[in-house]
């Protein structure tokens, strides 16, 4: 064992809206593999834009997000690169995947996807939160409040992701805005928002979830990763979150050190989930 880097479990490839063409899905396998990262998953965007029966979002009479470049999934064409990626690279464990935006508010749409696809890997993360009846995205959030309302009404939005959707095994980057922390605030600190932080991490244990440590995200402490095992959760998920091949893995062995202070090592195998 010893040096053995984590699975990397969110990767973005050209078969996400957000990423660029050039995000090849087999060039970010030829960078795993240089990297000595034994495993990845394929996490490409699941969005949804036109609400279904049954979602949450329109229940709620919710706008979505009119992004007009965002697009769905082409599960098929992406379920065929990955099987084709599989039988190209060998040595490399390739798992499917998707990372779900805004999951509790699309749950019929969510489960109709997940619910065919087969994935391995299913993400939830929040990247907009609705706000004065608008899924509005984080950034935009900065220009209507303070910058600490964004982080608290976001974090009490992630309790209600989990607790209103069960369609994801891992919590993606759980403190999505701290990546566009204004300049003009305060120094951002975790314990700002212990609360806030304990809340979402007692509600990810209570349904026996995974945390993910995002490494595109400012790296989390230690500390919090303690806070996560006072919480009761038992594993961690390591995620670049690229949307470029060249930054799978990234910052794995810093990343690794910070879930090892916490007293996490690696589980049964090398490509299973961090656990204490
Ligand atoms: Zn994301
Ligand atoms: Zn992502």
């Amino acid at each position: 064992m010893g040096n053995v880097l984590p699975p990397d479990n969110h990767v973005h490839t050209e078969w996400s809206w957000d990423a660029p063409t050039a995000a090849s899905m087999r060039l970010s396998c030829e960078q795993a593999l240089a990297a000595g990262i034994p495993a990845v998953a394929f996490t490409d965007h699941l969005d949804f834009t036109v609400p279904a029966d049954g979602d949450r979002i329109s229940a709620e009479n919710i706008e979505p997000r009119p992004y007009a470049w965002m697009r769905s999934l082409d599960v098929t064409s992406y379920l065929a690169a990955v099987q084709e990626c599989r039988q190209r690279y060998p040595d490399l464990r390739i798992l499917s995947g998707a990372e779900i935006g805004e999951a509790h508010l699309w749950g019929a749409s969510a489960a109709a996807v997940v619910g065919t696809a087969g994935f391995d890997r299913v993400l939830g993360s929040l990247h907009a939160i609705p706000f004065r009846g608008r899924l509005t995205a984080a950034d935009e959030l900065y220009r209507q409040m303070t910058a600490d309302d964004v982080m608290r009404r976001y974090l009490t939005e992630v309790v209600r992701l989990v607790e209103g959707s069960d369609v994801f095994q891992v919590l993606a980057h759980l403190d999505f805005p701290r990546r566009m922390w204004p300049r003009d605030a305060e120094p951002y600190t975790e314990r700002a928002f212990e609360e806030e932080y304990r809340a979402v991490l007692r509600a990810l244990a209570a349904g026996d979830r995974i945390l993910e440590v995002n490494t595109k995200s400012p790296l989390v402490s230690a500390e919090l990763v303690r806070w996560w095992r006072a919480a009761g959760g038992r594993a961690v998920s390591f995620g670049s979150d690229a949307h470029q091949p060249w930054r799978v893995g990234a910052r794995f062995k810093l990343a690794v050190d910070v879930v090892e202070a916490a007293g996490f090592r690696a589980g049964r195998d090398r490509f299973d989930f961090w656990r204490v």
